[in-house]
């Protein structure tokens, strides 16, 4: 065995680790007995080496090196079925959902960030960015609100300004995802050489994160497959809205993005896909029967997506009021998409990028049949 094997291969109890993810859900993991119910009984698992029973007893051992490089978190969609058959009520399902938390926080780029993004304390900290960071643009570029007359952004805060801002967010939030879930990828499958090419693999799991399939097969908690799904494609319409109103001012040479213009259409099409999939995650969550432990991470995202789609629905409904009160609006709007984009490689955001590299790896492997990813 080398000398890097049997680095990787050697027990080491991390007591950290543990409390760690104690912390992010995993509070009952000790009183697992290690019946293995969950395995049988979780929809996903696999039939060789299946998870989460093993999960919990590295956990339980605190075994932070097999953890941190064990896909097979995130293979698990989060059902519950787990924790509902556990007979020690040890709460797999959850214990599964913090491992993920501390993965992407371990793997993430700067790393002091991903540690601190997970503590709510340091919530009033990253939010007050921002607004210093609005603060010191208001002044320095001399931006002003428009007493009256017909209600244009471009008027209070320029579109250069504004798009220069989103790009310099945008490539620090792409960099960071990107190569803090390429370091996860390539940790992962650094003893078990893949068998297929990386583009091959990479093709089916998009074609199963774009079409849910893995989702759909949760006997429990369906709902989460809508909420999921009205979300992941609400978002996507918002993205390509932004592009559209860009490509609008910058190229068209539009003065102002229109009201009913299709940037407006597409971005409100995506509102009303969001909207909805919060409120059934909301209820979801709050009448699930299904024990979880829950945490402010595993709300940040969804209460900050929540606040960018009422200030949107907002400012365009005070807009078309040629209310002043919608240059308010849209500060505010302005800096929560800051928090939206800016942390988002911290956030439950960028789980959709390590579960993107995770499943390509184990399909890559077999681990996962592709005629089930397809
Ligand atoms: S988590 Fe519960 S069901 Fe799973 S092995 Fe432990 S005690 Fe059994
Ligand atoms: S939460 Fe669902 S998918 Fe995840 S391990 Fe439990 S049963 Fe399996």
């Amino acid at each position: 065995m080398s000398v890097v094997n049997a680095r990787r291969n050697a027990v080491n109890f991390d007591d950290s680790f543990v409390r760690d993810v104690i912390k992010f859900g995993g509070a009952d993991l000790k009183v697992c007995m290690q019946c293995s119910i969950c395995t049988v009984v979780c929809p996903l698992s696999p039939d060789s080496n299946p998870f989460p029973r093993k999960e919990m007893i590295w956990s339980q051992w605190g075994l932070k090196e097999n953890l941190l490089r064990d896909p097979d978190i995130w293979m698990c969609q989060e059902c519950g079925e787990c924790s509902k058959q556990c007979p020690r009520n040890a709460k797999p399902g959850s214990v599964m959902t913090a491992l993920r938390t501390v993965t992407v926080s371990h793997y993430s780029w700067p790393r002091f960030m991903g540690r601190a993004f997970r503590n709510w304390w340091f919530l009033p900290v990253f939010t007050l960015v921002p607004i210093v960071l609005f603060i010191l643009v208001y002044y320095a570029f001399k931006l002003s609100i428009p007493a009256s007359g017909p209600v244009y952004f471009s008027s209070f805060i320029p579109y250069n300004l504004v798009d220069a801002a989103g790009i310099i967010v945008g490539i620090f939030a792409i960099f960071s995802l990107g190569y803090g879930s390429w370091r996860y990828y390539r940790e992962i499958s650094a003893e078990n050489k893949s068998r297929k090419k990386f583009i091959p693999s990479a093709a089916s799991t998009l074609a199963t994160v774009l079409l849910h399939t893995r989702f759909s097969k949760c006997i429990s908690n369906h709902n989460r497959y809508y909420s999921h799904i009205l979300i992941f494609y609400g978002f996507i319409a918002l993205l390509l809205a932004t592009f559209i109103g860009a490509l609008e001012i910058h190229v068209f040479g539009f003065r102002h993005l229109l009201l009913f213009g299709v940037q407006n259409i597409i971005g409100d099409l995506g509102l009303i896909l969001i909207l909805p999939g919060i409120l059934i995650a909301v209820v979801n969550r709050a009448s699930s029967k299904v024990p979880k432990k829950e945490t402010y991470y595993d709300w940040y995202f969804l209460a900050l997506l929540a606040l960018v789609v009422i200030t949107g629905f907002a400012l365009e409904l005070l807009r078309a009021a040629d209310s002043v009160s919608a240059y308010y609006v849209y500060a505010s709007h302005l800096i929560l998409v800051f928090m939206l984009i800016a942390y988002s490689p911290y956030s439950k955001f960028a789980h959709v990028f390590y579960r993107f590299f995770a499943l390509t790896y184990l399909e890559s492997i077999g681990r996962i049949p592709t005629q089930e990813i397809a």
